[in-house]
This record gives C-alpha cells, sequence and structure tokens, in this order.
C-alpha cells in the first residue's frame, strides 16, 4: 500500500484500507458528553504474558483499570450508576464475560501497578521497607528487593528517592503481591536496560511458574523490551483523546511490525501514514563536518571518591546528534555538567566552556502557568512559522498550548521539556532520556525534530536514552559508559554506530537478530544458535 490513496485505490491496486473512525455500536466506557471512549476490552489469558501496545491517549489505562475492578464500564451511559451485572450481560458468551465474572465474584485476585509512580509519594507516607513489607503476599520480597537492587535505598523515605528507583519499588510492591492477574502499565520509564531486562525477566518468571496459574498483562512503548515479553499483543488503536479500540490479540511479532508498518492486516485499517523503518546495516561512515569541541582526558570525583568518572578525550562534532547509553548512575549527567562548566574537573581545566541546555531525567515543571506563556518566556521565536514547523508540530504541543504546566499528563510535560531545551540557543543540547512517557509515534517525531534542530543550528545534540530502536533511529554516533554504577565510570570517546553497539551490548550480553519481515532489531533468546553466533562473531547489533 502506497499509504496516500486511503479511501480507495484510482488503480485499482489495492483493496480498500479503512481509517480509524468511531464506531456506530455502545462503547465500553465513556467518561462523559463528547468526552473519550473505549471499545473493547483485553482478555488476559492464564500462563501469558499479554501486552498491549499503542499511542497515549487511546485508552490503555483506562481498560487496564476496568480489568483490574478499578473502574466499573458504563458502556456509554454516563452520569448513572454503572453497575457490572450490565457489563456481563453486554459480553455474554465471550471470554471477557468468564474473566469478568470470576473477578466480580472474587474468585480471582489482583494486582496493579499504576502508569505514573511519582504518584506514589503523595499517597504513602512512610520508608521503602514498610511500603513493600506490606505487600509481600508471596513470600519473595527479599529476592525482588536483591534482583530489581532496592537494598541500599530500604530505609529511605519514598518521597525522597529518584523516579527510576521509585519505578522498582512499584515494580516489586506489584510482584511480590500473590495474585492470579497482575496489570503493569508501562515498565521500563526511568529503567537503564539492564534494569528493563531483569524486570522483563521477573515478569516471565511469574508468568512461567508451573505451580500456579498466573497471567501478566502489560502496558509498553518500548518495543525491544515488549517483545521480548510478551506472548500475544493487543493494538489500540484509534483517535488520542477521542475514541480508543482494543484489537483481538495478535502474535507479539505481527502485532509490533503492524504497528511499525503502519496497517493492521486482519482489521484492514491504516493507522498511520507512513510506516517506521531501521536500517539494517551501521550506517556508512560519513565525513565528519565542523568540530565542535575537542576535548582531553577528564576526571571527576565527589566527595571522598565514593563516586569517580574517567572521561577519554574525544571530538565532537557540529550537527551531529551523539547517543550516549550506559546504566544509570555511571556518570552520564556529570559530564553533561562538566562540558557545561557547572562542575570542576577534579585537576586541569577543559579549555572550553559551552553553552549547554539541557532536559533533565526528572521533569520539574511545576509552576502555575500556561504552556504557551512557558515557552514564551524561553523563547522569541515562540509563535513564528519556523518554531512551529520545527518544534510544535512535531512535538504535537498546538492542542496543549493553553493548559496549565501542572494539568499535564507524563507524556505531555515531556513534550514540552524536551520543546523548552531545543528553544534555549546552545551550542550543545543536552537531552536526559526524552523517551520516557512518549509512545513509540512521539518517540519518533521527537527523534525527527532533535536531528533536525541540532542540523539547523549547527549544535549538537547529547541523547541519553535506554530506548535502543530509539537510539538506533536518532544516534549519529555512539558514546557508551561503563563501570560500576554509583561507584566508578568510565566514558569511551564517541564512536561509530556499530562499534558503539557492540561494545555496549557486550557489556550487557545481549545480541539483536533482524525480523525476516521488517528488518527491525528483535532480543536473541540467550544461548541461541543466533546468540551464540554473533557474539563468536563480536556482532551485537547490525549484521555484518
Ligand atoms: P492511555 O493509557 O492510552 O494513554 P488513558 O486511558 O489514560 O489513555 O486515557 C484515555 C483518554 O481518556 C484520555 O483522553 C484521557 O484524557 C481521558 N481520561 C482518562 N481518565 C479520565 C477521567 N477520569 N475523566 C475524563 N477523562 C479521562
Ligand atoms: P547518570 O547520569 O549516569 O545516572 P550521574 O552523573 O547523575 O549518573 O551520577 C553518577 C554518580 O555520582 C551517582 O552515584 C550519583 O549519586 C553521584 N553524584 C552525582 N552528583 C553528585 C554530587 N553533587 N555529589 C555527590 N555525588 C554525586
Ligand atoms: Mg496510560
Amino acid at each position: 500500500t502506497c499509504g496516500i490513496c486511503v479511501e480507495k485505490c484510482p488503480f485499482d491496486a489495492i483493496e480498500i484500507i479503512n481509517l480509524p473512525q468511531e464506531l456506530d455500536d455502545e462503547p465500553t466506557h465513556r467518561y462523559g458528553d463528547n468526552a473519550f471512549a473505549l471499545y473493547g476490552l483485553p482478555v488476559p489469558a492464564p500462563g501469558n504474558v499479554t501486552g498491549i501496545l499503542g499511542p497515549n491517549g487511546i485508552g490503555k489505562s483506562t481498560a487496564v483499570k476496568a480489568l483490574a475492578d478499578e473502574l466499573v464500564p458504563n458502556l456509554g451511559e454516563y452520569g448513572g450508576d454503572a453497575d457490572w451485572e450490565a457489563v456481563l450481560d453486554r459480553y455474554r458468551g465471550s471470554e471477557l464475560q468468564n474473566y469478568l465474572t470470576q473477578l466480580i465474584d472474587e474468585e480471582i485476585t489482583v494486582a496493579r501497578k499504576p502508569q505514573y509512580v511519582d504518584q506514589i509519594p503523595k499517597q504513602f507516607d512512610g520508608n521503602t521497607r514498610q511500603l513493600l513489607e506490606q505487600t509481600d503476599e508471596r513470600g519473595a520480597l527479599d529476592e525482588l528487593v536483591e534482583r530489581l537492587s532496592i537494598q541500599p535505598i530500604m530505609d529511605q523515605p519514598i518521597d525522597s528517592i529518584s523516579g527510576g528507583e521509585l519505578q522498582r519499588v512499584a515494580i516489586a510492591a506489584t510482584l511480590a503481591r500473590d495474585a492470579d492477574f497482575y496489570f503493569l502499565d508501562e515498565i521500563t520509564p526511568y529503567l537503564d536496560i539492564g534494569q528493563r531486562m531483569v524486570v522483563a525477566r521477573l515478569i516471565r518468571e511469574l508468568a512461567d511458574d508451573p505451580d500456579a496459574e498466573r497471567s501478566m498483562l502489560v502496558v509498553e512503548h518500548d518495543l525491544a523490551i515488549l517483545d521480548l515479553l510478551a506472548d500475544t499483543l493487543h493494538v489500540a488503536y484509534g483517535e488520542a483523546g477521542v475514541f480508543g479500540v482494543m484489537t483481538d490479540p495478535k502474535s507479539v511479532r505481527n502485532g509490533i511490525n503492524e504497528y511499525l508498518e503502519g496497517y493492521l492486516n486482519n482489521e484492514n485499517m491504516r493507522i498511520r501514514p507512513e510506516s517506521i523503518t531501521f536500517e539494517e546495516h551501521a550506517p556508512r561512515e560519513s565525513t565528519r563536518g565542523t568540530p565542535l569541541v575537542e576535548y582531553p582526558e577528564i576526571s571527576k570525583s565527589y566527595g571522598d571518591g565514593e563516586f569517580s568518572l574517567d572521561v577519554d578525550s574525544g571530538m565532537i562534532y557540529e550537527g551531529e546528534v551523539l547517543g550516549v547509553v550506559g546504566p544509570n548512575g555511571i556518570g552520564k549527567s556529570t559530564l553533561a555538567k562538566l562540558f557545561a562548566g557547572s562542575v570542576e574537573p577534579d585537576s586541569g581545566g577543559l579549555g572550553f566552556d559551552l553553552d549547554i541546555s539541557y532536559k533533565p531525567q526528572y521533569i520539574e515543571i511545576d509552576q502555575p502557568m500556561r504552556v504557551d506563556s512557558f515557552l514564551s518566556s524561553i523563547t522569541d521565536e515562540f509563535g513564528t512559522s519556523y518554531w512551529d514547523t520545527e518544534v510544535a508540530k512535531p512535538l504535537q504541543l498546538n492542542s496543549i498550548m493553553e493548559q496549565q504546566l501542572t494539568d499535564l499528563s507524563g507524556g505531555e510535560r515531556q513534550r514540552v521539556a524536551i520543546a523548552a531545551c531545543l528553544s534555549e540557543p546552545a551550542d550543545l543540547y543536552v537531552l536526559d532520556e526524552p523517551s520516557a512517557h512518549l509512545d513509540v509515534e512521539q518517540r519518533v517525531q521527537a527523534t525527527s525534530a532533535i536531528r533536525r534542530y541540532a542540523e539547523n543550528h549547527d549544535a549538537t545534540a547529547l541523547v541519553i536514552d535506554h530506548d535502543i530502536y530509539m537510539i538506533d533511529l536518532l544516534a549519529d554516533r555512539l558514546m557508551v559508559f561503563d563501570g560500576e554504577p554509583a561507584q566508578h565510570g568510565h566514558a569511551a570517546a564517541p564512536q561509530e554506530m556499530r562499534a558503539g553497539m557492540n561494545d555496549f551490548l557486550a557489556d550487557l550480553d545481549i545480541t539483536f537478530r533482524r525480523d525476516e519481515g521488517t528488518g527491525r532489531p528483535r532480543i536473541n533468546k540467550p544461548g541461541s544458535q543466533k546468540d551464540s553466533q554473533q557474539k563468536r562473531d563480536g556482532e551485537y547489533y547490525y549484521s555484518a
């Protein structure tokens, strides 16, 4: 399909392809007059990991809340008292009825991890240990604490721990419960790749436990992790904020491929004009432009050397996007601060001081202010057609300009923060985990906005991210950090993509193969033939 003619191909070359349209049927749930409506609900299958993939604002969390008995679907009859009997009537004879009957009769138990972990400190007053001990129904807490590396923060107050720590505590609290159905509404925000893999393994082990019949349902935007983790996938489509439809389950491979392609086969539905594609081969070594800076070897330690960072000397060019990868707590933000001159190296100087615009990992823009006032206070270009094309459109800001910063969802706040970072005049733009809380399409659009911005301003973008697909789509070269988090970090000089990916993934012991249909990278099963062969060849990501 060419993706241009969606109604009817004038050449009769392709069959009719639908665009998402609100259905005539009664929805499963509608929030109010002219408000968002959800159609259908996924059915978690025993012993399975079921995934949900779809854009933000399409009803994924709404569906999860209904399945976890935290919201009674009103079947479109808002205003009155919704009741489960009517819902059961509606789904009589379906697998969903079976699930819901057991849920209402309390024959099954559920556990849910909410999407926005940042809200937890507002609801819980106490330390990590107190929070976790309440949830230890399986006697698995010690193991979860160990594998999720929560030990060092056990006695810290919940309102003092970082977002990445909160995410792991929330996951541990959910998995520690003894439930038949577990609902995990996004598992990767703020986690590094190693931590994402640990979480994926823990979820898989619970589903595979032969002594219990457990079902896991996971909402996730990190496609590499979702692909590794899920057995089946419901794709959610529709119009964000207006209506959402959940497809019947697809195999996880087909579901992700169709999602990237932008066309759902069984539904004969085009959900996006263009497909998202990946390069199988590393980008060719390009001739470099003008150097932005050549930096010397740098060392930096904090306190009495509790943490030390060693940076190899290297060169950064104008107009390039440098991907930065490495575990959390390894010194990535410290390097940004060194470049910005806000932190001094242990000895000597750098011989330069760059104007840096920095988007931190955890976004704190909580002023009682509208989005448009906030952004126009940052740049004079606000409102120009140039700014609109380069920043507002790709970051989908126009529909939220009149909202208060404090009312924004996680994904909206992220987009405003990326826009604010790019709108600051600078030589070097440092974005720390821009993918957090964005859906796949927003990640791709944010990626191209960052790329174009760097090129057009002869500036360099340093993008720290843990979503390997985003790094692949985004980066010209790669800067790899290794070491021991919270103790010692080492930053290698920027490398070509292939060499960088190989260094990084060898450290994590992960190889990727390519999907035969689409060329999309997929994590290999450890110890599989491909995994062993690629490790022998030293090709962890790109094919030779
Ligand atoms: P997703 O998880 O796919 O991002 P949600 O289920 O959170 O989507 O939300 C879907 C839509 O429903 C959004 O437009 C959201 O603003 C709206 N919505 C969510 N909760 C409520 C609520 N309690 N009242 C009114 N609208 C809501
Ligand atoms: P990353 O960005 O890779 O997550 P950071 O550069 O933020 O890592 O931090 C690396 C290590 O240095 C962490 O253990 C962190 O706690 C520690 N650290 C960061 N800033 C300071 C500081 N100002 N004083 C003491 N320790 C710090
Ligand atoms: Mg959600």
